[in-house]
Order: structure tokens, then sequence, then C-alpha cells
């Protein structure tokens, strides 16, 4: 499948109908969802393996994963977001499992690859990043993740022993939220990493 045709197909899905700031819900765009999976499906990180989106939501990056050929896993803390994700699941025919947990205390067997937008930390009862970054290097060798741009160096450091191999900045249309004129985009560049366990 073309990163287009990907990108038409998750513009489909449905987002937060009432997102919980607390939990700094928010859906990843379908352009930059479908940048990080061909970004993880070049290293052959999709493909063929279980791919676990930690903090899945509406489903977005899971989803993409199952759609292009990964036995995908999404796991949220959120009942209303999971039923979001089985109804996008259910709408693309993506074959999805679901699990409702805590990232910080859900224990996951057999995963390969972690994809995921986990909360950048802005709000405090959702630990931010730390939490999640935490699980997914518990849970899988090859961990992808989307930060805010100059994150680099305070990942890479937390992260030891696990090493920050690659960084691909990605132009993220923010909506500005707050604003009650006009439903206007602002781009904004995050950054992308594929993170590796157990490297020397
Ligand atoms: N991965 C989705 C959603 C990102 S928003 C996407 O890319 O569109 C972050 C998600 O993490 C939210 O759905 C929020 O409910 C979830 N979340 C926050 N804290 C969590 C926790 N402790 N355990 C599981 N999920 C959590």
């Amino acid at each position: 499948m073309k990163k287009k045709q990907l990108e038409m197909m998750l513009e489909r899905l449905e987002g937060f109908s009432q997102p919980s700031p607390e939990r700094e819900q928010y859906s990843t765009p379908a352009t930059v969802a479908a940048e990080m999976l061909y970004l993880a499906a070049v290293r052959g990180d999709i493909q063929g393996c279980t791919v676990c989106d930690l903090g899945c939501g509406t489903g977005v990056l899971a989803i993409g994963a199952a759609l292009m050929g990964g036995n995908a896993v999404g796991v949220e803390i959120d009942a209303g977001a999971l039923a979001a994700a089985r109804r996008n699941a259910d709408l693309l025919k993506a074959p999805l499992h679901l699990l409702r947990a805590d990232v910080r205390t859900v224990e996951l067997r057999g995963i390969d690859t972690v994809i995921m937008n986990p909360p950048f930390g802005a709000q405090k009862a959702s630990q931010g990043d730390r939490a999640f970054l935490c699980r997914a290097l518990q849970t899988a060798d090859v961990v992808y993740s989307l930060h805010n741009r100059g994150s680099a160096a305070f990942i890479r450091s937390f992260v030891k022993p696990a090493t920050l191999e690659e960084m691909y900045l990605i132009t993220y249309p923010l909506k500005r939220c707050f604003d009650f004129h006009s439903k206007s985009v602002k781009m904004i560049e995050v950054e992308f990493y594929r993170i590796v366990r157990g490297s020397p």
C-alpha cells in the first residue's frame, strides 16, 4: 500500500469525542501516523511483526500497523477511546487486539515493536512520556516514539542502556483548539525516534 493510500484510509477514522486534557488525548493526524508507520516499515519493523501501540487512543497507529501487515495490539486506559478504536478497526476491516490497561502496570509478552505517540508530560496525571518509555523498553527490542522538538538529548540519556539510533523530523499539523474564530492549523515540527534496546 502506498503512503498516500494509507493516509487517506486513516483520515476516515473518528477521533476522541470528548478528549480528556489530563490524559493528553489527541489523535495523531493521519499524515503523521502514515509517515511514522512508513519510517518503521522500511526498517522492517512492521510487516510480519507484533506491533504494540501504548496509549492507542482511538487506534490510528495500531490500525495503520495492521493495514501494513503487522499483528497489531493497542493498549489504552480509557474505555471510551477503546470503543472508538474498535469501531475504527471495524470500519477499515483491520484485525486489531485491544487491551484496556494502564501503561504503568501492564505486562506484555511477545511484542517485537512498540510505536507510540505518548503524552508529552504537560499534564501531571499522565506521568508524561517517561512512564511510556519505560514500559516500551520493557516490552520490545525496538521502540518508535514521537516527541516535542528538542527532546533528543533528554531521551538519549533517559533510555540508556538502550540507544536512540535514528531521529526523523516530521511536520505536524497542530489544531489551534483555543482559537475561537477559526479552525486554523499551525504546522510544527516534531521528532520521531527509533530506540533500540540491548545494543552495547
Ligand atoms: N496513540 C493515539 C493516542 C495518543 S494520546 C494516537 O496516536 O492517536 C495518548 C493516549 O494515551 C490517550 O488515549 C490516553 O488516554 C492514553 N493514556 C494516558 N495515560 C495512560 C496510561 N497510564 N495507560 C494507558 N493509556 C494512557
